[in-house]
């Protein structure tokens, strides 16, 4: 059974997923930015770390069947499917009030890291020190060819592209649709955040085969 949920432009929802339970995160328009946080439900201070990610895949950014692991270094979330580009990054902190602060906003902006706050609040979790480090879904952070610096470039997603992470532990997983609107980020066009789907699915899949329509090819 597939349970499905919209997660409004700008917000954050978390979802409990058992072990082996996918869950799906649907860019509906084609040009959303989705956070993701992970925690073990056993004890939330142990949770899916961007560092020690990179150890465990030696790669840069995860591709199609890279496993994430925590900040104790066990397996939390695995790529099982990707029908995007597969461009995805890890190394730009999730955006938080300071961030706009930063860049010239006066009232309050809504952000990543008080969307991670908020939902983990739903299950009575209090996250007073939000991570900064996401996994950031569909954002399109380029290693130049100097291969030091990087470059913020919008999502290169078209609408309907689709990811689905494997728990490989029970765990509560975070999703915020990033309402950064300043920095372009969200698409070509108006660089303005979007709800995104979100599907559960119930019953604990078996993917034998790791699915990919990935045909993105970078500019040259
Ligand atoms: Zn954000």
């Amino acid at each position: 059974m597939i349970e499905k949920t919209t997660i409004p432009a700008g917000h954050g929802k978390a979802f409990i997923l058992n072990k082996s339970q996918t869950i799906s995160v649907i860019n509906t328009y084609g040009t959303q930015v989705v956070d993701c946080w992970a925690f073990n439900k056993a004890n939330t201070n142990e949770y899916m770390s961007m560092e020690a990610s990179r150890v465990w895949s030696q790669r840069l950014n995860p591709i199609l069947g890279d496993t994430f692991v925590t900040n104790n270094r066990n397996k939390i979330l695995t790529i099982v499917e990707d029908t995007s580009p597969g461009i995805h990054d890890t190394f730009m902190a999730a955006c938080d009030e300071k961030r706009y602060k930063l860049l010239g906003v006066k009232k309050y902006h809504r952000n990543c890291c008080d969307n991670l706050v908020e939902a983990l609040k739903e299950y009575e979790i209090n996250c007073n020190k939000p991570i900064l480090a996401s996994f950031n879904i569909f954002m399109n952070i380029e290693v130049q060819e100097d291969k030091k610096t990087l470059k913020t470039l919008p999502t290169v997603t078209s609408p309907g592209d689709k990811i689905t992470l494997r728990a490989e532990m029970d765990c509560y997983v975070v999703f915020s649709s990033c309402p950064q609107d300043i920095v372009k980020i969200q698409g070509e066009f108006d660089n303005k955040p979007k709800s995104v789907e979100i599907e559960i699915n119930q019953d604990a899949q078996t993917f034998s085969e790791i699915k990919t329509t990935n045909t993105w090819i970078p500019k040259a």
